[in-house]
């Protein structure tokens, strides 16, 4: 067995293990995946345009292609010389006196220098093979330019760009079936301790349900990667160096449990035993103090408390950004928005505090925090209904009721009860 390497001693701020980890996490190479199987992942390469968009000048409307000298003096009546749908050519150029049925998305015929819209004409005299014109329309309305929406050659999506819906909009307008992005990360989960008892094990009240593969796995599978679960590990040095050496054949490897001081915390020495290096142990922060991260030549190790609600809040400040960067990400931390409390928070100094909080907004429109219950480090139900961790900071020795504190906003926060558009629409 390799030499153990020594825990490193001291605890470090979150913002200091965060760029501990930051420093050593990089893009996992990259693969070409089907434009369907696109979404939420990062482009690897730029993306140009392989044609101009519109390929001519169109109509942006179903109306009549004209040459606005003919409606100056509107009301005009012009003769309908030519019919054109989205898809058609047009069949001849346009002289004084003539216009043509255009369709929204239907080339603009030469001659003509403007489209008047259906609703400016007036009906009915079409069987005569004319329309009439109510009013003068300018030159150049209603045309959507060759070009103005993309011209060939032009980058269209830098690397790094975020795949959303939008994008994959972008790739099959330039007929990219194949899109190359950065890779997943393989990742592995591990819980830890004698008490655990698994999801499909008999019932024994005496022991505690395993609920951190779970929530880690569902953290996972909400940035899109589907973990290996690797099960439950007892405190015995052997049997936890079996799992670990399993797990370090991953990217990433989370374990939860047996990372504090506990005379059967076996986790990271055995960790070091196997030649990983621990960067930290122990953060500034409450729930979560416990944490440690490692690496050896290829993968990451997260060491998380035991605690359900220090597992995932830990998962949230450090594995979330390592995952997002390791994915190509640029923006990796979850979105901070302020919020007022609608009551005190109290806080011992020393280590910043996360706050499970339900958000609301308020009749004046301003976000309001409450706590989402208990805050105990065991209570995940606090967990299931938290829309946001509400930060209290380090030094801070509490909150008052009306203050306004940063709030990290989770996914269930990122949504609202109403459309909230108002009298806006
Ligand atoms: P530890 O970090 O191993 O000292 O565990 C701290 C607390 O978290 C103990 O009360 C454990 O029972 C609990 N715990 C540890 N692992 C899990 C898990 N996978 N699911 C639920 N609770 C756990
Ligand atoms: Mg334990």
């Amino acid at each position: 067995m390799a030499p153990s390497t020594p825990t490193p001693s001291g605890s470090l701020s979150v913002r200091d293990a965060q760029a501990c980890i930051l420093g050593k996490v990089r893009p996992a190479g990259t693969e070409d995946v089907p434009l369907e199987q696109a979404l939420g992942r990062v482009l690897a390469t730029d993306v140009r345009a392989n044609r101009d968009l519109p390929p001519y000048d169109v109509s942006a409307m179903d109306g009549y292609a004209v040459r606005s000298a003919d409606i100056a003096a509107a009301p005009a009546t012009l003769k309908i010389v030519d019919d054109i749908k989205a898809g058609d050519m047009p069949r001849v150029a346009l002289q004084p006196g003539q216009c043509a049925r255009i369709m929204t998305g239907a080339p603009v015929p030469a001659g003509a220098d403007t489209v008047v819209r259906v609703e400016d004409t007036r009906p009915g005299l079409d069987a005569d093979g004319c329309a009439e014109f109510l009013i003068p329309v300018p030159a150049a309305t209603d045309i959507r330019r060759r070009a103005e929406n993309m011209r060939q050659g032009d980058v269209v999506l830098p690397p790094g760009a975020e795949i959303v819906p939008g994008a994959i909009g972008v790739l099959a307008t330039v007929k990219q079936a194949k899109v190359t992005v950065y890779r997943k990360p393989r990742i592995a989960i591990l819980s830890s301790g004698n008490e655990l008892e698994a999801l499909h094990e008999p019932f024994n009240p005496e022991r505690i349900p395993d609920a951190n593969t779970y929530t880690l796995m569902a953290q996972v599978q909400a940035l899109g990667i589907e973990p290996d679960r690797l099960g439950i590990a007892r405190d015995n040095l052997a049997e936890l160096t079996g799992f670990l050496e399993r797990g370090l054949e991953y990217d990433v490897l989370l374990i939860s449990g047996g990372t504090s001081v506990g005379v059967h915390d076996h986790v990271r020495p055995a960790l070091a035993a196997l030649g990983v290096t621990l960067h930290f142990w122990r953060v500034d922060m409450r729930p979560g103090h416990p944490v440690a991260f490692g690496t050896t030549d290829r993968a990451f190790v997260f060491c998380l408390p035991g605690n359900p609600v220090s597992s995932m809040v830990c998962f949230e400040q450090f594995v979330l950004p390592a995952l997002r960067a390791l994915t190509g990400h640029h923006r990796l931390f979850r979105r901070v928005l302020p919020a007022r409390l609608t009551h005190a928070v109290k806080s011992r100094p020393g280590r910043v505090e996360f706050v499970r909080v339900a958000l609301t907004r308020n009749a004046d429109g301003v976000v309001e925090a409450t706590s989402a219950g208990p805050q105990s480090s065991g209570d995940v139900l606090t967990m299931a209904r938290a829309d946001g961790l509400l930060i209290v900071p380090a030094a801070s020795k509490g909150l008052a009721a009306g203050e306004t504190a940063l709030v990290q906003i989770l996914e269930a926060g990122a949504y609202q009860d109403d459309a909230g558009l108002g009298d806006a629409a």
